[in-house]
Parts: structure tokens; sequence; C-alpha cells
């Protein structure tokens, strides 16, 4: 069977000499799994839309048991990334995330959404690496199943605190009468997290924090991911490595 579909390439490995299989993130079929066969004979343009971080228009060829790519045609590529190990580190670490959190085979427009749009304003600099690392890891537990409770005090129905807590382990908030076991967050880190998790796609990357509480923010959303997807990210063990040295 033949398909058409949209796609960010979020992994490639390589096959033999002269083959790859390459990860992408589809609008229509989630993960897919694909040959890149003889991508070193394919046409240039095809090769170029087949390597990692390339967002591409695919036609695929989907046999029994494997999926191969007929050719692809670039739709933005993100060169900007390359500049910089740093950017471009937090890029690898949103596509392992991605394909940890993406379904197989269902569409998935609202993932491949948020990855362009972060890709976009990570290659761009036009929102801090914090900011984007940390809507990039909530929204997309959102997306899959992990959204967090955080309208108000669980116990208490209190809405704001001066400093709230938040339950990575249950994904709860409480004010500090009621806290047992949850990290302190300021109400600024509260709010943004409020945005990340409701706000509609058009709003989502429509926010400001000071360079400390995008600290505190980054720290939560990461260690709410550890806790419930409880895998270990190589890509994110780097990022992070890169950054401390600062
Ligand atoms: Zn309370």
């Amino acid at each position: 069977m033949q398909i058409n579909t949209d796609g960010l390439v979020i992994r490639e490995n390589a096959v033999g000499e002269n083959d790859r299989v390459i990860t992408i993130l589809t609008k229509d079929y989630g993960i897919l799994r694909a040959f890149a066969n003889g991508a070193k004979r394919m046409k240039s343009r095809s090769q170029c839309a087949t390597q990692l971080l390339s967002y591409s228009r695919f036609s695929i060829y989907r046999g029994r048991n494997s999926c191969t790519v007929n050719e692809a045609q670039t739709i933005e590529i993100f060169f900007k990334l390359r500049e910089d190990i740093e950017r471009l580190s937090l890029a690898q670490y949103f596509c392992e995330l991605a394909g940890e959190l993406t379904p197989e085979t269902e569409e998935a427009e609202s993932y491949l959404k948020l990855m362009l749009n972060s890709l976009h304003f990570l290659a761009n600099e036009t929102r801090p690496q914090l900011l984007l690392k940390a809507l990039t890891e909530l929204r997309m537990l959102c997306l899959s199943g992990y959204m967090p409770d955080l309208t108000a005090c669980e116990t208490c129905g209190k809405f704001e605190d001066t400093v709230m807590y938040f339950d990575r382990d249950n994904g709860r908030l409480f004010c500090s009468d009621c806290n047992t076991q949850g990290v302190s967050a300021g109400m600024g880190v509260v709010t943004a997290m409020r945005h990340i998790c409701y706000s509609d796609p058009v709003k989502l990357y429509a926010f400001t924090l000071p360079d400390e509480s995008l600290m505190q923010l980054s720290q939560i959303t990461q260690s709410y991911l550890l806790t419930h997807v409880q895998r270990k990210f190589k890509t994110l063990d780097f990022y992070n490595s890169l950054t401390a040295k600062k």
C-alpha cells in the first residue's frame, strides 16, 4: 500500500553500507519506521529530506512487515539547529521524547505541531531554551495521558498561595498548609505550568518567566517526566552535562 504523509525525521540508523532506517513522526500515522533504501543512491533531494530533523513530505510503500521511503521532499530543515551543539542536543532530546511518547499507527498531528513549533523557536532563538524544554516535556506528557491536575490545592481547593507544592508522583498540587510531600513552586512557576497544560495551542508559547523561575520550572517538569516515563534519556543527560558546565 502506498501512503503519503508529512513527517519529521526523529531518528536515523545506518543499516549495512548503504541503507538507513529512519523513524518518522508523521501527521497521519504516528511513529513510523521506514527504510530509506540506498539513501546514497537516492536523488540528493530525497536524501536531504530523510535526514535527522528534516520535516518532509513522504511517499512511503507500506508492506506487510516493513515500510520503504519511495520519495521525500523537504518542507523545512531547521539548519540553524546545527550551528550550536547545545541547541542541537536539546532538539535531539525532543526527538527522543517524541519517539517514546507518540503513539504508533494513530494520527499524531498535535505531537507533530508541538515538535515543529518547539524546533522553530529553538532554531531561531526566540524563546529561552529552558522554557522550550519545560513546555515540550509537560505538554507532550499531557498529550500522552499524563496531564497533572493543577487547578487548585488537592485538599482544600485553594487556588493561589505564596508558594505551592507539586506532588510529582500523583501529579497534584497542594497549598503550604496542606502540603506533605511536594516540591515547592513559586506562583509564577505554577501559573506557567497551568498555562502549558491548559492553554490553547495558538497561545502555548506566549509566556515569560525570569531565569531563576525557568530553572525551577524545568527541574519540576523534568522530574515529573522521569517519574512517569521511568526510563533514562541519553540525549537529556548529554544536554544537562553541557549546560551544567556554565
Ligand atoms: Zn490546601
